[in-house]
């Protein structure tokens, strides 16, 4: 036992590092966060929180149309765009994550966290110093450091952005209208979930997408699920189409295809991914090792290469979510402290992808069946047969659970479907949990709901032998 207080320093205050923070703090550290934007990070200021609430507002426009499948509302003239301003949804986006922020930094400041603005780098593993925003450099010992500083935006050299155009997802919220032809680059996650929404505002969208589907790395049915139902409502999808650059020519934007096309367009958004943000640090020197991509190397309880130097979240890249973020830098400070720790297990992360529908996944995949990696069944359900899907008239979308061949447990599954983000929780039980397909089965859901097709999965994977 130390007789003095353990002194943490976090660099970085994203869910990473103030999770990791109040651990610390919770466990009788002396702990000081430093962050250069503000707490919450890049997840509260600028990418899942306004991302999400825009997505809510999209949705709460698209239900609309849904709604005007059921009922008839004899009088009112129905369009988005005549009601829609962009503006005020921006400046509540804002407020929104500027107040989750403020939350933030006073939960930290009353836990005794020293909580400060400004940047951070190692001067040694147990030395930190600290240019602070209020004042002169300061050097702070530590016994422990953290370092969650997150990741930015990929930028191409070809497509520079401007902030008005040629937009980053960080520069989304100072748009005052709805881009009347925006062209998204990138149909990963945050792509197709940016895409999905503009287009639920009533904008025209055009999506290119290097591969030959959207959504590239999820499951494959659930991809072709969201890639009809956005040509449905009347998105453009460009598969195979490589973006080469984009420029702006006054109020137009120009993309240029690899293979020579060009699209135009009101607006671009650069959605190609994101680095880590761990140059300048003084990890290197510090001898902290980093992979070929510039993220750091961590274990499953998020030490680093150097003895009390941890690290958690993006700047780790071992799977780019808030919650693992969170869970890593709860972890690490569990480890480094000398509390109970259980290392982390990707196994039972859930992930969602908030598009209309949502796609919300558990566990195994279907590829890792498909090659060999895991011995499963799988049963797929569409939502088109489930009876509160039709009365809602949400016909889009499928459960599928995968089974362990022998020992018939729930090893994983996708749902996609209205707030599949909130349906995959009994999946993810489950899962952590290691239920039997029988015993989920077993369980008497509601009737009409949507999870009634997660039991009913589950009786479909009963074996009699
Ligand atoms: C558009 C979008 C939507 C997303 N939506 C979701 C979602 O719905 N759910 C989900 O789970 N995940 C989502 N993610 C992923 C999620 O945002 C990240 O996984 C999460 O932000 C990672 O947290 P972090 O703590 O590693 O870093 P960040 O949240 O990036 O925070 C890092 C902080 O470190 C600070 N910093 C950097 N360098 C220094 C330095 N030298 N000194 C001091 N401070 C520094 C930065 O200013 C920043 O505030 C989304 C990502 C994007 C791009």
């Amino acid at each position: 036992m130390r007789d003095r207080q353990t002194s943490v320093v976090v660099l970085g205050g994203g869910p990473g590092g103030y999770e990791a923070a109040l651990v610390a703090a919770h466990l009788g550290a002396a702990v000081t966060v430093v962050d250069r934007d503000g707490l919450g990070g890049a997840a509260v200021l600028t990418d899942c929180v306004p991302s999400k609430a825009l997505i809510s507002t999209s949705h709460a426009v698209s239900r609309t149309e849904v709604a005007g499948g059921l009922v008839r509302i004899d009088g009112v003239e129905r369009g988005p765009e005549a009601v829609l301003d962009l503006g005020a949804v921006n400046e509540r986006i804002l407020d929104l994550a500027a107040a989750q922020s403020r939350d933030i930094e006073q939960r930290l400041e009353t836990v005794g966290v020293r909580v400060c603005r400004g940047v951070g780098r190692l001067v040694t593993p147990a030395r930190v110093s600290l240019e602070l925003d209020s004042g002169p450099t300061e050097e702070l010992a530590a016994d422990v450091v953290l370092v969650a500083t997150g990741a930015t935006p990929r930028i191409m050299g070809s497509a520079l952005p401007d902030g008005e155009r040629i937009l980053t997802w960080q520069q989304l919220y100072t748009l005052a209208e709805v881009p009347p032809r925006l062209i998204v680059v990138g149909s990963g996650v945050t792509g197709a979930e940016l895409a999905g929404a503009y287009l639920g505002l009533g904008g025209e969208v055009v999506l290119v997408s290097s591969r030959d589907r959207v959504l590239p790395g999820e499951d494959a049915d659930a991809a072709t699920v969201i890639e009809d139902v956005f040509r449905r409502r009347g998105m453009q999808v460009m598969n195979n189409a490589r973006a080469a650059g984009a420029t702006r020519s006054g109020d137009e934007v120009l993309v240029t295809l690899e293979d020579g096309r060009e699209i135009t367009g009101s607006h671009v958004l650069l959605a190609v991914g994101s680095i880590p943000a761990t140059r300048g640090l003084g990890l290197a020197e510090a001898g902290v090792a980093l992979t070929d991509s510039g993220h750091i190397r961590v274990d499953r309880v998020s030490r680093t290469s150097v003895r009390g130097v941890y690290a958690a979240g993006d700047c780790t890249g071992v799977l780019p979510l808030a919650s693992v973020a969170a869970m890593q830098g709860r972890i690490a400070m569990s480890h480094a402290l000398g509390d109970m720790v259980a290392p982390l297990n990707l196994r039972v992360v859930s992930a969602n992808i908030f598009t209309d529908p949502e796609i919300s996944t558990v566990g195994c995949c279907q590829r890792d069946i498909d090659e060999g990696r895991v011995a499963a069944r799988a049963v797929m359900l569409p939502l088109s047969a489930n009876p509160r899907a039709k009365m809602q008239n949400e016909l889009d979308g499928f459960v599928k659970l995968f089974a362990a061949t022998g020992s018939d447990s729930i090893v994983g599954g996708v749902v996609v479907g209205p707030q599949a983000s909130e349906l995959i929780f009994p999946v993810a039980l489950a899962v952590q949990h290691r239920l039997t397909v029988d015993q989920m089965a077993s369980t008497i859901t509601i009737y009409p709901s949507l999870s009634g097709s997660i039991a009913e999965a589950a009786r479909r994977l009963h074996t009699s032998e």
